[in-house]
């Protein structure tokens, strides 16, 4: 693979020729320095790079430029090399302006100009970064392709599992000239799709997802078999949980089925988290808290599913789908829900070929000029209705009420009214689907009239409500009617403590009805559903888990 670039951008030659020199004389060995000396200057310097398919690691930009300043430019730079960290360099007093660009360009650093000595202004913030951006999936794979059919359910799966894990790959349709050599060099045929070719060259056909992780970076075993604390999904309560344990001095392991970010991974625009006025995508907000729970020392498994949880005296053990297990003192449950399964005839067979839950962020690209249909209307449908307009030629969305107000918040209200390509079906479900190898048609019902219209459709996104999946809890922890865990004083009925509560106290705040098993976020009965509470939750939880220890 090439070297990767460091790029500065300085519009005064002097600064600019001493950043460079002093980037060259500690990195130069590893490291291609770019230099520029405006806004545009970097981004041709950055276009040129991507045709090259070369990678950047970290840009480094001085705020005050002419016509285009740090700021702007590293707003433009994201959109072609996003998971480059970023440094704004600054004289002191535009201090408020970088720290205003830490949420606007999701800045990593700012750093006050002058850096003399380099030793100990510069280096330990670039090597601090460049360290980070070594250990993303992009740093090792950037050359992962994937050949598969473009309406194959697994095929599907593996782009969205790479997609949600934020490793960059090159899709290949098993047709396409490249995609047949590749299956050609890997002695396959269209029929053995999909195929995954690592960086290193190796060849997985058709991987599960536990496979595809533990070749592309990801870590799937656990280094220990017992840990201070186990938490269990990686969404904002887990990534909650995982940061202040950790950094609290605990053992800490974080497992996740699926891809760091849970649902928030797949929102587009977080608009009311706090501290992010200008929004936030949920992959970028979930990356940063993934980095940050890792820096503190927690160790994160992917692609592992828990499926049991045990008691055994003073240790709580949880078992892996594939019958291994890891122990701790403490179990902080953090698994979220998941989205609810359209029941209309033809639907289920398509899933994955046209059908998708949650927004599906690889396929929008496919959806380029073409009709989407949207069933839901809450704030996760509103939120795919403005990401999908800008690909497709028209976004239907389709909602059960008169309208989006008891459902959805007002900006995106607000957003959607403004946006001419999107269209709201007040009174609309879906009655059935069908196609033959993908998605083809639906069948609309007016639910007032009962009259049906049946579109050509080869896309639906289906968000209508979720469940938390914790079946495999039962009769170990207490849930409510509808499988959420309950917890702390919600436990208590009539004042009386849960059956098997042998402790001489009250279950803690968000302690299920098991000593040292937590519950964080969406899946806590009576939760709120908001990325904020989840994280706090999770937050919350440790310290509960503190007091539990102390306890012990
Ligand atoms: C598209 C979309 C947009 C949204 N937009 C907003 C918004 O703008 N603002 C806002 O406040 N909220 C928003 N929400 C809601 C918000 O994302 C959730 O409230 C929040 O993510 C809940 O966090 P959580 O960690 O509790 O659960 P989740 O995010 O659901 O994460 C749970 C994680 O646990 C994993 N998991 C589940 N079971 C297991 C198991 N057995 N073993 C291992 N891992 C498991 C899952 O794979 C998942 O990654 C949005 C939701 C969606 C879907």
């Amino acid at each position: 693979m090439s070297t990767p670039a460091i790029l500065t951008v300085d519009d005064d030659p002097n600064v600019s020729r001493a950043v460079a020199r002093d980037l060259r004389r500690h990195y130069g060995e590893n490291y291609r320095v770019v230099r520029a000396s405006s806004g545009s200057e970097a981004l041709d310097a950055l276009r040129e790079l991507k045709l090259r398919g070369q990678q950047v690691a970290v840009l480094l930009a001085d705020y005050r430029m002419p016509q285009m300043n740090g700021i702007e430019f590293l707003e433009s730079a994201m959109d072609l090399y996003p998971r480059a960290r970023r440094v704004l360099l600054t004289a002191y007093a535009d201090t408020d302006a970088a720290i205003n660009a830490i949420n606007l360009v999701d800045l990593d650093h700012y750093l006050l100009k002058p850096w003399n000595p380099p030793e100990e202004h510069l280096y330990p913030v670039v090597d601090d970064l460049l360290q980070s951006w070594l250990a993303t999936p992009d740093a090792a794979t950037a050359e992962l392709r994937v050949v598969g059919h473009r309406w194959s359910a697994h095929s599907y799966k593996i782009r969205d599992f790479l997609a949600r894990n934020l490793v960059p790959f090159r899709w290949y349709v098993a047709d396409d000239p490249e995609g047949a050599r590749l299956l050609a060099a890997a002695g396959l045929t269209a029929d053995d799709v999909p195929l995954v070719v690592t960086a290193e060259g190796k060849t997985l056909v058709q991987p599960n997802e536990a496979e595809l992780a533990g070749n592309i970076g990801l870590t799937t075993t656990p280094a220990a078999d017992f840990y201070d604390v186990i938490v269990v999904g990686a969404g904002p309560a887990g990534l909650g949980s995982a940061v202040y344990a950790a950094s609290e001095g605990l053992r800490t392991v974080l497992v996740e089925r699926r891809a760091t970010g849970g649902q928030a991974g797949q929102s587009s625009r977080i608009e009311n988290y706090l501290g992010f006025p200008d929004g936030v995508s949920g992959a970028q907000l979930t990356e940063r808290a993934r980095r940050q729970a890792l820096k503190f020392g927690a160790e994160l498994l992917s692609a592992r599913e828990v499926t049991l949880l045990e008691t055994c005296g003073s240790a709580r053990v949880v078992h892996f789908a594939d019958g291994s297990r890891i122990a701790a003192h403490a179990v902080v449950l953090a698994t979220g829900v998941s989205y609810r399964m359209l029941d209309v005839p033809g639907c289920a067979d398509l899933t994955g070929r046209g059908v998708y839950y949650g927004s599906a962020a690889t396929e929008a690209p496919g959806c380029q000029d073409q009709d989407v249909y949207i069933v839901g209307g809450a704030n996760s449908a509103g939120q795919a209705a403005v990401y999908f307009s800008r690909y497709a030629s028209r976004v239907h969305m389709l909602i059960r009420g008169e309208d989006l107000r008891r459902s959805m918040s007002r900006y995106l209200i607000d957003q959607i009214e403004a946006i001419e390509n999107i269209t709201v079906h007040p009174y609309t479900q879906v009655k059935e689907g069908g196609g033959d190898d993908h998605l083809e048609h639906l069948t609309l019902v007016d639910t007032r009239t009962g009259e049906e219209t049946r579109v050509d459709a080869s896309w639906l996104f289906i968000f209508i409500g979720a469940e938390p999946g914790t079946d495999w809890l039962d009769g170990v922890l207490a849930r409510d009617e509808h499988g959420f865990v309950l917890t702390g004083p919600d436990l208590l009925s009539g004042g009386k403590r849960p059956t098997g509560w042998r402790l001489d106290r009250d279950p803690y705040h968000l302690e299920a009805s098991v000593p040292g098993v937590f519950a964080a976020g969406d899946v806590r009965s009576d939760s709120v559903k908001r990325v904020a509470s989840a994280v706090g939750e999770g937050a919350m939880a440790i310290s509960l888990v503190h007091r539990y220890l102390e306890g012990q």
